[in-house]
């Protein structure tokens, strides 16, 4: 399935809050959800009653675009979930935090997810010293992430950096700001994970 080219905010504005898509303007007064605080499209506002079906799916697509997966590798990772010991709803979670992206973003080494992508796309990062440039890279707790030499000096990296190096980082990392390292200290715990998923309802979706 292509990824999904439209205008991002009304992906937030259809799950009806703020999934944090577009780095920047999500944290000023500019963001839609505030703005328009109804669904998109003509029957956007629209009174709606949701079924339990409806409620499980609206979950699984507020994950997938909160981490920016798409619909055939999120299921990938929900087979994953399953077969690893303990829950499957949190086992799912972390497997998303893991992203090589969502490590990087939280880092504060990107703007947003997409971001993230976007520069991993590029090389800019390193795990364990090695270049890796595949965004969906699952961590392992141990691993370390770093912006490459090259990347470091280049201004427009920098920009990313400063402006998003304010941002509070996860528990579960250990950042290095002087050095542009992050190492993942362990995989988180869900009550470690500030993401706005339903995880239950998720795994009673695909378990119909
Ligand atoms: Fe979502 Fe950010 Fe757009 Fe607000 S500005 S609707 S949080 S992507």
């Amino acid at each position: 399935m292509a990824r999904y080219t439209g205008a991002v905010c009304r992906l937030c504005r259809r799950e009806g809050q703020k999934l944090f898509l577009k780095g920047e303007r999500c944290y000023s007064d500019k963001c839609s959800v505030g703005i328009r605080a109804y669904a998109p499209g003509q029957h956007g506002q629209g009174r709606k009653k949701s079924s339990e079906y409806g409620l499980q799916l609206r979950a699984k697509q507020k994950a997938r675009r909160f981490y920016g997966v798409q619909e055939g590798q999120f299921y990938h990772y929900f087979e994953l979930a399953e077969r690893k010991q303990g829950i499957t709803g949190e086992n799912l979670l972390q497997i998303l935090e893991s992203r090589l992206d969502n490590v990087v973003y939280r880092a504060g080494f990107a703007s947003s997810r997409a971001e993230a992508r976007q520069l991993v796309g590029h090389g800019h990062y390193e795990v364990n010293g090695k270049r890796v440039d595949i965004a969906s890279y699952l961590l392992r707790a141990g691993d370390v992430v770093s912006v490459c030499e090259k990347s470091k000096a280049s201004e427009k990296f920098k920009a990313v950096i400063e402006a998003n190096g304010a941002r509070p980082v996860p528990e579960w990392m250990d950042l290095d700001r002087d050095a542009l390292s992050v190492k993942v200290v362990a995989l988180p715990e869900r009550n470690q994970i500030d993401a706005p998923v339903e995880e239950q309802l998720i795994v009673e979706f695909y378990s119909k």
